[in-house]
């Protein structure tokens, strides 16, 4: 699957206040029909927003410039690099509910590499802004191919996704998977193949 969406604009608008955001999360507490009053509730508005700041991290953060000025060239090395099983928490811009998974990446190097951890912070990084799963496939993808220029990347990405399993259709157990390739992992069907079995998902 190939979608491409607009990636989501860190576009600086003006950003309200922390006590406006808190004021926000009272609205919703009254909405739902509880009293924020009550001293149950008295600190959830702050401790929602200080969540938010955690949750929604990745806004901060440019993971293109990240990986550039973190990969190192390697001469010679030119066989398929593969992180399995990277786990990611992120939520929908639809419903704003989580998206729990992994996150399975591998790419076939020309002359720069990156330590394992610099990709994990990648997928972290998108990961923690509102998304699509088709997107955040999507962008870890081309993140890595725009700073890396391998001959090829794969991504593939397993979401279970809490709008889905706990609210609408209730379906429990179900899980959405993505993929990107790029390059070689595209047009050879090879490499494709060596991929989808380091990953375990070889047909
Ligand atoms: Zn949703």
């Amino acid at each position: 699957m190939t979608t491409r969406r607009r990636a989501p604009t860190a576009k600086k608008q003006s950003k309200p206040s922390r006590t406006e955001a808190e004021a926000a999360v009272r609205t919703l507490l009254k909405w739902i029909g509880d009293d924020p009053d009550r001293e149950g509730l008295l600190g959830t508005p702050g401790r929602v927003v200080r969540a938010y700041e955690d949750w929604f991290g990745g806004y901060n953060d440019d993971p293109l410039e990240f990986l550039r000025r973190t990969f190192r060239e390697v001469k010679g090395y030119d066989e398929m690099i593969v992180l399995r099983d990277i786990s990611f928490e992120s939520h929908c811009e639809h419903h704003m509910a989580p998206i729990i998974g992994k996150v399975h990446i591998g790419y076939l190097p020309d002359r720069a590499v990156v330590g394992i951890s610099k990709l994990a912070r990648v997928v972290e990084t998108f990961a923690r802004r509102l998304q699509v799963q088709e997107s955040l496939t999507a962008q870890i993808a081309n993140c890595i191919q725009g700073v890396l220029k391998p001959r090829g990347v794969g991504v593939v990405v397993e979401g279970v996704h809490q709008c889905m399993t706990t609210r609408g259709i209730r379906k429990h157990g179900v899980s959405m998977i993505t993929s990107q390739l790029l390059g070689d992992f595209r047009s050879d069907p090879r490499t494709r193949a060596e991929f989808l079995t380091m990953i375990g998902r070889a047909s």
